[in-house]
Parts: structure tokens; sequence; C-alpha cells
């Protein structure tokens, strides 16, 4: 990721504000570095964004998430943590909405940028499968009956408002598209 910033022009300390969608392992890993046993935070001048409802979650023993431990857990004590309670707006244009399911603080990110509106999907959902079978839920998914519902709702509001969608698991070159209704289904296509 580093090096993809730095091929836009971006600098770690040109990062002022982090979202994490949730706290899974493989959307947490730049949150901090190592220094030996001292962890420090890879973007020095970032505050970090974590939904409250995954940060009470994962900071509980039987929730066991050595992700979180290494990468989310120390941003409290270097003061970068900030916890969202719902829909949050973190700078003019960009907003946090809560898509609980998939962990129990999941949220979308909403971008407004002139008359369009992007979404940041976090893992609401994993495949163009579940674009169309919008209830089939991975084993990853911490609350199915929620994580349906929330994906039924956002997809419904990024097919009916013609959203450009982000989302994090498909592969690159198709993982940026839109929700389209043919035939009476919702597909994916990409962009
Ligand atoms: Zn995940």
């Amino acid at each position: 990721m580093i090096d993809n910033i730095a091929a836009i022009g971006v600098q770690p300390e040109d990062i002022d504000i982090v979202v994490t969608t949730h706290c899974h392992g493989d959307h947490i890993g730049w949150n901090v570095t190592y220094d030996g046993d001292t962890p420090i935070k890879t973007f020095p001048n970032s505050t970090h964004w974590i939904a409250e409802r995954d940060w009470e979650h994962y900071s509980k023993p039987e929730n066991d998430n050595p992700a979180f431990d290494r990468s989310v857990k120390p941003l409290e004590q270097l003061g970068a943590l900030k916890l969202i309670g719902g829909v949050e707006q973190l700078s003019p244009g960009i907003s946090t909405l809560p898509t609980n399911g998939h962990t129990p603080g999941q949220q979308c990110v909403l971008i407004k940028s002139g008359d369009q509106t992007g979404v940041i999907t976090g893992d609401l959902f994993h495949s163009v499968a579940q674009v169309t079978e919008q209830s089939w839920c991975p084993t990853f998914d911490w609350n199915t009956r929620m994580s349906t519902q929330s994906r039924k709702n956002l997809l419904m509001l990024a097919s009916t408002q013609e959203w450009v969608v982000f989302s994090g698991h498909l592969a690159t070159g198709r993982s940026i598209g839109h929700v389209v209704s043919e035939g009476g289904k919702s597909v994916w296509k990409p962009l």
C-alpha cells in the first residue's frame, strides 16, 4: 500500500484520517508498524476511526483476534484512536454508514463528489454471487441474519441511487462497479 500511494504522490505523513471498515486482519495491517516490540504509527499524522462495536467486541478476551491486538489495540496508547458510534461525518463529503453483521461494527464509507456518490463496502460482500444471491454469507460473517439485512439494504441503495461501489475482495480490475437490475435480478457490473 505504501508503494501504491507513493505512486500517486501521497506520502505517509500526508494521511490524516484512516477509516477502518472492520477489524479483521486483512483490513487493518498498515495501522502500525513495529520497531522490535514497539508499535509506531505508519501514518504519523493520522487519527484512526474505528467502530465502537468492533472495539468493544475484540477487546474481550473470549473474542480472540491477534491481528486486532497487534494492529488496532496500540492505537489507544499512541493517542490515535477515535471510536465511531454510528453515522459519522469525517470530512466534507465523506461519512461512515453502519452495515453491521460481518463483524459487530462493520461499516461502509460514503464519498459524495459533485452529483456522484461512491461507497467503500469493506466486507459487506465477498463475491459477485452475493450481489445476486444477497442472503448467501461466507463463514466469516459474525451474524448472518444481520449481515444479510445490511447487505440487502446497502445494495438496494447502491442500485436505486446508482452509487459507484468499491468492493473489498473482488478481482483486481473488476472490483469497482455498479449494482444493476437485469431480468429482475441484481447483478454486478464492473466499471
Ligand atoms: Zn472481514
